[in-house]
Parts: C-alpha cells; sequence; structure tokens
C-alpha cells in the first residue's frame, strides 16, 4: 500500500519530498535525486546532517543510558551547563526540548521577576513582526496576527511595540504600568531575516538597567556561531540577563536551553518549573560534542566568513534586480525580499534547482545554509538562487 499522510493532522503545508539520507549540506530524496541544502532544517543542523562523530557519540550514549529524569543528578547536563554558561558569560541554566519551551521558561523568570519586586501584573515588553513560539504565551508574545488567529483569547502580560525602534520603548515605559522585561530576537528570522542594529541593542541594555528590567535575547535561531559570532549580541558588544537557545544546540536532537545570569539566575525554586525530558544524558552529551566540534573547527568565524561570500553573492547576482526589494542578512542567515509573494518558489527550488529553500512572511526568501558549507557550495546555492529568481515572475514582472 502507497504511503499517505491522510492521518496526520494538517498543520503543516507539505512538500512532496521525502528525504531519506543526507551528509554535510547534501540531501537524497526517496528516488536517489541529490540535493543541496540551504535551510539546515531550519537553522538545526549547523553541522550537517550525518555528522560522523555526532552519530558515534549519539550511539554510545544510547548503548549506555537515555533517560533518567531529574528526580536525580544527571552528570552530562551538568558538564552542558557549566560549557554553555563558560561560553556565554551567564551563571545558570534551565535545559528543556524545544525553543518554544525555553522561551516559556524566560516568560516565567519575567513573571517572577516582577512579582519579586511587587509588580501585582507584570508585563513584557515585545515586538512587532517577533516570533516566539507556537505555545499560547510564546505566541501571544509572537507579532504575527496570522499566526495568532483562532487561537484568542490570547494570554495576556505583554506590550507591543515596533522593532529596532528604542523611542517607542521608552515611550512604552511611560505609558504602560507594570513592564519587567523585553524579549527580543536579535535578527528576526521568521520575520523576514530583519537585523537590529547594534547601537539598539546597546540602548535597550542601558535602558534595562535603568529601570531594572531583564532584558532576555530570543537566540533560538541567532545563537551558535549562525551570524558568524557565538551569539549574536555578541555583535552589540552586551549580555542580556537572560537567553533562549534551541535549534542548532542538538544539531537535530531535540534540546532548548534558558540560561539567565545575575537576579534572574536564582528566581526559580524547586518545584516551580520542571520538564520530563529536559536535559536528558543523551540530548546534554550530544549538545556537549556539538559545541565541541563548533569550538574546534572554529564554526562561527567560519559562518562570518561564509556569510560576507553568500550576501556578496547574491548582491551581485540580484541586487538591483527587477522584483528584489531588499538583500539582507547577518552570517549564515539571508533574506531576499521580493516585490510579490513567492511562496510557490519552495516547491519550484526543489523541483527545479534540486534547492532547499523557504520564504517568510510570503515575499521573503530565507537562507539558512548549514554552517559547515564548502565555498563551493555557498558559491551554488548563490547559482541556484538567482536562477531560480531569474526564471520567476519576479524578472518579468512590472515592479
Ligand atoms: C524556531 C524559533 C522558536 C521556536 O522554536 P521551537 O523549537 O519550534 O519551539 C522561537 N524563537 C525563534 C527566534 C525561533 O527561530
Amino acid at each position: 500500500m502507497p504511503q499517505t499522510d491522510s492521518h496526520l493532522m494538517r498543520a503543516y503545508a507539505r512538500q512532496p519530498v521525502s528525504f531519506v539520507r543526507g551528509r554535510g549540506a547534501r540531501l537524497w530524496d526517496d528516488q536517489g535525486v541529490e540535493y543541496l541544502d540551504a535551510i539546515a532544517g531550519v537553522a538545526v543542523t549547523s553541522l550537517g546532517h550525518a555528522h560522523p562523530e555526532l552519530a558515534a557519540v549519539m550511539a554510545e550514549q544510547a548503548a549506555t543510558l537515555l533517560h533518567t529524569s531529574n528526580v536525580f543528578r544527571i552528570d552530562w547536563q551538568e558538564q552542558l551547563g557549566e560549557r554553555l554558561c563558560a561560553l556565554a558569560g551567564m551563571e545558570k541554566v534551565f535545559f528543556c526540548n524545544s525553543g518554544a519551551e525555553a522561551n516559556e521558561t524566560a516568560l516565567k523568570l519575567a513573571r517572577l521577576h516582577g512579582h519579586r519586586k511587587q509588580v501585582a501584573e507584570p508585563q513584557i515588553l515585545v515586538m512587532e513582526n517577533a516570533f516566539h513560539g507556537r505555545t499560547l504565551a510564546t505566541l501571544a508574545a509572537t507579532g504575527n496576527a496570522a499566526k495568532q488567529q483562532g487561537f484568542e483569547p490570547q494570554m495576556p502580560g505583554f506590550v507591543r511595540v515596533p522593532y529596532d525602534d528604542i523611542d517607542a520603548v521608552r515611550r512604552a515605559a511611560r505609558e504602560a504600568p507594570g513592564i519587567v522585561a523585553v524579549l527580543v530576537e536579535p535578527v528576526q528570522g521568521e520575520g523576514g531575516i530583519r537585523v537590529a542594529s547594534p547601537g539598539y541593542l546597546r540602548a535597550l541594555r542601558e535602558f534595562c538597567d535603568s529601570q531594572g528590567w531583564l532584558l532576555m535575547l530570543d537566540e533560538i535561531q541567532t545563537g551558535l556561531g549562525r551570524t558568524g559570532a557565538w551569539f549574536a549580541h555578541r555583535h552589540a558588544g552586551i549580555t542580556p540577563d537572560v537567553m533562549t537557545l534551541a535549534k542548532a544546540l542538538g544539531n537535530g536532537v531535540p534540546i532548548g536551553a534558558c540560561l539567565a545570569r545575575g537576579a534572574a539566575a536564582d528566581l526559580f525554586s524547586p518545584g516551580q518549573h520542571g520538564s520530563t525530558f529536559g536535559g536528558n544524558p543523551l540530548a546534554c552529551r550530544v549538545a556537549c560534542a556539538v559545541l565541541d566540534i563548533m569550538e574546534r573547527d572554529g564554526i562561527a568565524q567560519r559562518a562570518a566568513l561564509l556569510g560576507e561570500r553568500l550576501l556578496a553573492g547574491l548582491r551581485l547576482a540580484l541586487g538591483g534586480h527587477p522584483g528584489v526589494q531588499a538583500i539582507r542578512g547577518l552570517g549564515l542567515m539571508a533574506g531576499i525580499e521580493l516585490n510579490r509573494n513567492c511562496q510557490e518558489l519552495v516547491g519550484r527550488a526543489l523541483a527545479e534547482q534540486r534547492l532547499l529553500i523557504t520564504v517568510t512572511r510570503e515575499r521573503t526568501i530565507r537562507l539558512l545554509p548549514p554552517l559547515i558549507c564548502e565555498e563551493a557550495q555557498i558559491d551554488d546555492i548563490v547559482a541556484r538562487v538567482a536562477s531560480l529568481c531569474r526564471h520567476s515572475g519576479a524578472s518579468h514582472q512590472a515592479v
């Protein structure tokens, strides 16, 4: 009997391609056709598919111990916590299984912080066009009406302002009582690859300090080398109070983390938060190996160089092209905004170019190649994307 998806809830608009094998930045479908991966499982497989060292570590841990629960001490969790804190200049970590859960943890910390300051109804400042996840709290924090629609009533406790606009933050502080924290992405990924100016993040840091607010950075997509630095906030030379990670941390093994320092690091007491699977030996050992490899192979520096190559290539091939409105990026996060809805390009890239891309906010092609790409693969991505855009409506459509 042929395989069908008729028993799967229709939460996704899926492409009719099924991959069965991968290696580095390459994938093969069930017909044996080879593809080039320019999305890395949406910023997850930064070290590429089927990394041999990670596969070996996983097999060894699977044959040793998978799960015991957080009732007991977990050595790999303690090691990973220490590694992450040292890397990020943070003090404490809570481990979970996804980005949304990491942000839920941050939101709970913000409310505890507020109550500790005697704020009865603490508010969290969030941004227009943001993306923080699909649980009810992170959905309320997300600045996208289309994703929120149908799930009302929305969880209260958020105040929204335009992104990359420090005056709007100052105004909100005057007008909305009870703000205790800011949650913001250093680069809005789902929001169309919008890069906050370094001055904005520095001004936010200062303003949060002056107000006693927690600065909470969602680095789920931008963290772990993606933008050409270990964490995107490094480009601005600041340190947040709370930072969330997930996506690339396990290179495909689910794991999320909420890191904190200062007042935010000691807010939880036993029983206030938890996760059955969070921080299990398998995920934590794999994440330790991910960090080892990233450090040893200079992955962040590599992403910086490859990212410059990618953006320069895209600008050369597509800059000034009719239909291309903007080319934006930082490190290996690149967005090409067209003047029209271009969601059909995802399917056409697969069929015509054997290339995996995503389109976000309907009109922005988003590229998130694995950080282990070879230079020739970056050039290949540029050539295939350019060919796709040139042979699409973007070229002959009147602007
Ligand atoms: C992907 C993403 C999330 C949600 O992560 P999940 O693992 O899908 O829950 C949250 N914030 C940002 C910035 C993301 O890119």
